[in-house]
C-alpha cells in the first residue's frame, strides 16, 4: 500500500520505517526541510536502536522517502498517518493540538481521491470529531475522507520494537470501510497474532489518555511509597517485587526513581487531568492531580536524599550527574526528571557536570548553565558525589574501584536502584539507593 507519515518526530520516523519494513511504499512528511534532507540522506536525526539501519535499507530501496511537499504526499498515498505533535498548551495542561488541525488543513486542498488519515498523536477526545467536519468543509467533492483514531503505544529507547511488535494496536474507527483499511495496513502485523482492538473513536481517545495517565499514577505511587520506606528504614525494591507477583498489580513500570518525564507522560496526565475536570469527573481529576503533585515534588525529594548523603548542603559541592535523558535508549531530554535534579541543585550553589550518552548536544540547548563531559571518566574527576539518574547500562557497568582514584571522594547517590551496591561498597564507596535503608 501506499502510505505517508507527516510529521517526522520520535514517532513518526519510527512509524515511517516499520512501515516500510512491512512492505508498504512510503512517503514521511515534515516542515523542518534539514530533517528532511537528512532523512533523505538515510541519516537519523533521534537515537533510537535499530533505527538508522532501518533507515539506511529503505531508503536505498526507495521504499521510503521524505519530503515538505504535502501535494506530494496527497497524489503517492491512499493512507496518511498523522503524526505531528501535540505540546501542552500555553495554559499548562490541555493538548495544543494545533499541529493536527494544520497538517489537516494543508492537506485537504492537494487531495484528488478518497483516502483514509489515520490519526497516531495523543490528543483530546473529541478530536477526531472536529477533524471529521474539518475535512468535510475543506476536501475537494468527490475525495471523501474517513478518520481514524490509532493511538501510538510506543515507548522511546523501544520505537522499533513496539512498532512493529505491538502489545496491541486500537484502532477507533468510524465505519466498517475504515476497519477494513486499519486490518489491510496492518496485516504483516495481526498474521503476527498481534491483538487489534477495534473502537469507536472517542473510546480510542481516551484509551491512550487512560493508559499513560495510569502509568504516571504506578509511577507517583511508588514514589510515594518510597518515601514511605525511607523514613520506616524499610526497601522499596523488595517491596515492589513482592506486590509486583500479584498479577492484579504486575511489576512492569512499578520502579521507584527520580519521577515520570519525557514528552508524553507528564503532558498526558495533565491533559487527562484537566478533560476529567472539564468533564465533570471530578474524582478522577483529583486523584490525577495528586498523582501530577507527587512527581512534581521528586526533584526536591532527590536533593533530600543528595544533601543527607553529602552530610551538607550542596551549595559549594562539585556534584557529577549521571544522566541527562529522561531515560535510557533515548536522547530525548523533554521534562528530564535527571535534569531537573541536575538544575536544582545547580540553583542551590552546586557545581555541576552532566554525563549521558547521546544526549549532551539536545541537553545542552535546554540547560546551558550547567557542566557536560562527553566521557565517563571525565564527569566524575574532582567530583565529591555522583548521582546516578538515568538507566543507563553503561552506568550499571562503570567500574567502582577505576572510578574511586579519580573522585574527590567516592559517594554515590543511586535514584534509579540501578546498581550492585555491595560491589561498590566492598570498593570503598558510600552508596545510597532510592527508598533503601542506608546500609542494608
Ligand atoms: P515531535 O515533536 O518529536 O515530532 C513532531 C514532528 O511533527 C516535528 O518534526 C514537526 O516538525 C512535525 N510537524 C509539525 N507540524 C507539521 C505539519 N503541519 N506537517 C508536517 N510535519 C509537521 O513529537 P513526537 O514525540 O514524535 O510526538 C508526536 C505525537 O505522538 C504526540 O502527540 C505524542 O504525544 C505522540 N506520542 C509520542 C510518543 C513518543 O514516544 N515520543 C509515543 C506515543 C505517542
Amino acid at each position: 500500500m501506499r502510505v505517508s507519515a507527516i510529521g517526522c518526530g520520535h514517532l513518526g520516523i519510527p512509524h515511517a520505517a516499520a512501515m516500510a519494513e512491512i512492505g508498504h511504499e512510503v512517503i514521511g512528511v515534515d516542515l523542518d526541510q534539514p530533517k528532511i534532507d537528512r532523512l533523505n540522506a538515510g541519516e537519523c536525526p533521534i537515537y533510537e536502536e535499530g533505527l538508522p539501519e532501518l533507515l539506511a535499507t529503505h531508503t536505498a530501496t526507495g521504499r521510503l522517502r521524505f519530503t515538505t511537499n504535502l501535494a506530494e504526499a496527497a497524489d503517492f498515498a491512499d493512507i496518511h498517518f498523522l503524526a505531528v505533535g501535540t505540546p501542552i498548551d500555553a495554559d499548562g495542561r490541555s493538548y495544543d493540538t494545533g499541529q493536527v488541525f494544520g497538517a489537516a488543513r494543508a492537506l485537504a486542498p492537494h487531495l484528488t481521491r478518497p483516502c483514509v488519515i489515520i490519526g497516531k498523536s495523543t490528543v483530546t477526545v473529541g478530536t477526531t470529531r472536529d477533524l471529521t467536519t474539518l475535512l468535510a468543509r475543506l476536501a475537494p467533492a468527490g475525495t471523501d475522507v474517513e478518520v481514524v483514531w490509532n493511538p501510538e503505544f510506543l515507548r522511546e529507547g523501544h520505537a522499533i520494537e513496539d512498532t512493529l511488535r505491538p502489545d496491541r494496536i486500537v484502532a477507533g474507527v468510524p465505519s466498517p470501510h475504515a476497519e477494513d483499511v486499519v486490518r489491510q495496513v496492518y496485516a504483516p502485523l495481526l498474521h503476527n497474532q498481534i491483538p487489534l482492538f477495534v473502537t469507536d473513536p472517542a473510546t480510542a481517545e481516551l484509551i491512550k489518555g487512560a493508559a499513560n495517565a495510569y502509568l504516571g499514577m504506578k509511577i507517583s505511587f511508588i514514589n510515594g511509597v518510597a518515601d514511605m520506606c525511607a523514613a520506616a528504614g524499610a526497601d522499596v525494591h523488595q517491596l515492589t517485587e513482592a506486590i509486583g507477583l500479584d498479577p492484579r498489580i504486575g511489576r512492569g513500570g512499578l520502579n521507584a526513581g527520580p519521577g515520570y518525564g519525557g514528552g508524553c507522560l507528564p503532558k498526558d496526565v495533565r491533559a487527562f487531568t484537566a478533560s476529567a475536570q472539564s468533564l465533570g469527573a471530578l474524582d478522577a481529576a483529583a486523584l490525577l492531580r495528586a498523582a501530577e503533585q507527587v512527581n512534581e515534588s521528586r526533584a526536591t525529594a532527590a536533593l533530600a536524599l543528595i544533601e543527607q548523603t553529602l552530610g551538607r548542603p550542596v551549595a559549594g559541592a562539585r556534584v557529577t550527574v549521571w544522566g541527562a535523558s529522561f531515560k535510557a535508549g533515548t536522547d530525548d531530554v523533554r521534562e528530564s526528571p535527571a535534569l531537573a535534579v541536575a538544575a536544582l541543585m545547580h540553583q542551590r550553589g552546586a557545581t555541576v557536570t552532566v554525563h549521558n550518552p547521546h544526549a549532551v548536544p539536545t541537553a545542552l540547548v535546554r540547560h546551558p548553565e550547567l557542566d557536560y563531559a562527553e566521557d565517563l571518566e571525565e564527569s566524575v574527576k574532582g567530583t565529591e558525589l555522583i548521582v546516578l539518574a538515568t538507566e543507563w547500562p553503561q552506568f550499571r557497568d562503570a567500574n567502582p574501584k577505576a572510578l574511586s582514584t579519580l573522585v574527590e571522594q567516592p559517594v554515590l547517590v543511586d535514584l534509579r536502584n540501578l546498581l550492585n551496591a555491595d560491589t561498590w561498597r566492598t570498593a570503598g564507596w558510600t552508596v545510597r539507593q532510592l527508598g533503601r535503608p542506608a546500609q542494608p
